[in-house]
Order: C-alpha cells, then sequence, then structure tokens
C-alpha cells in the first residue's frame, strides 16, 4: 500500500465546538500519524485561495466567509492510503448522507458546515499540504 500524505482541516465549526482533540485522535486511532499540525486564521483572501476550484459554485461566498469565522487546525497526515481513509472517517460533504460512526455523520450541522476537510486526490493533496507547510515543517515533524 502506498505511504500517502493528505491535508486535514478541522473547520472553524469543529474548533469552537472544542472538537479538535477528539478529531484529531479519531485520525492516530486509526493508524494516521500527524506528521506536522498547526492553529491559523484564514484570511478571506487565503480562503478564496484556498478554495479556488469552487469559484464558480453558488456556495463559494458563503464557505469562504464561514472558512475565516474562526481559527482553525490544519494537519498534515501521514500513512498507507492516508488520502482515502480519511476521508472515509469524515464521511459525505453532506452529514445527512454520511456514514453512521463518520465525524460529519456524528458532529456536522449541514453540508457547508462540515466540520472537517480532507484532500480528494495525491495532486490536491500535494497543493494543499504546500498552502500551510513547508517541506521542512514535515521532515523535522514527521515521527519515524
Ligand atoms: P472538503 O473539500 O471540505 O474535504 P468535500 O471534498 O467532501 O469536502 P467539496 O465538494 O470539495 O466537498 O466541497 C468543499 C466544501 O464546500 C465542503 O466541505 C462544504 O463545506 C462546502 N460545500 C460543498 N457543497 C456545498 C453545498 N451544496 N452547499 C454549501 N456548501 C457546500
Ligand atoms: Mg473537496
Amino acid at each position: 500500500m502506498a505511504i500517502e500524505r493528505t491535508l486535514s482541516i478541522v473547520k472553524p465549526d469543529g474548533v469552537k465546538a472544542g472538537l479538535t482533540g477528539e478529531i484529531l485522535k479519531r485520525f492516530e486511532s486509526a493508524g494516521l500519524v500527524i506528521a506536522a499540525l498547526r492553529m491559523t486564521r484564514l484570511t478571506m483572501q487565503e480562503a478564496q485561495a484556498f478554495y479556488d476550484v469552487h469559484q464558480e459554485r453558488p456556495f463559494f461566498e458563503s464557505l469562504t466567509k464561514f472558512m475565516c469565522s474562526g481559527p482553525i487546525v490544519v494537519s498534515v497526515l501521514e500513512g498507507g492510503d492516508a488520502i482515502r481513509r480519511n476521508r472515509e472517517l469524515m464521511g459525505a460533504t453532506d452529514p445527512a448522507q454520511a456514514d453512521s460512526g463518520t465525524i460529519r455523520r456524528e458532529y456536522a450541522s449541514n453540508i457547508e458546515h462540515n466540520i472537517v476537510h480532507g484532500s480528494d486526490a495525491p495532486e490536491t493533496a500535494s497543493r494543499e499540504i504546500g498552502f500551510f507547510f513547508t517541506e521542512s515543517d514535515l521532515v523535522r515533524g514527521v515521527r519515524r
């Protein structure tokens, strides 16, 4: 199984609800290693740049406002098949459609305020990790 890295975000609703520890614990319990970790708050420009693929979507303005409405916790998760496994732990975008036991099903309010973000493919993971972390953050932080 390929060792991958993926970018995870505990979104402002997750941080506000005090769920950061619970969410990170789920990743670690599933065998994903935290290779880098940081709390930050996005500016509107940063949120727009991060979600630029959704620029044309009707929810873009509301999504970007939400993403800079409070602190977020960004991490790089590493492990075999990490991209798919992280998305499995998160559950479907819309919490109403998410499998029981997933983070979104348990904690998310709605399709927009859905607690977590996770990269969806190797190319997006690499872009999104680079958005928040440098290579040296990862080399120093990773547990081997
Ligand atoms: P993420 O990229 O956050 O991991 P995802 O890949 O499951 O989630 P995307 O389709 O990439 O979902 O959408 C990015 C984010 O935009 C979603 O997580 C959600 O916050 C918001 N979003 C997606 N669809 C809608 C919608 N129909 N209405 C409002 N917000 C939405
Ligand atoms: Mg996505």
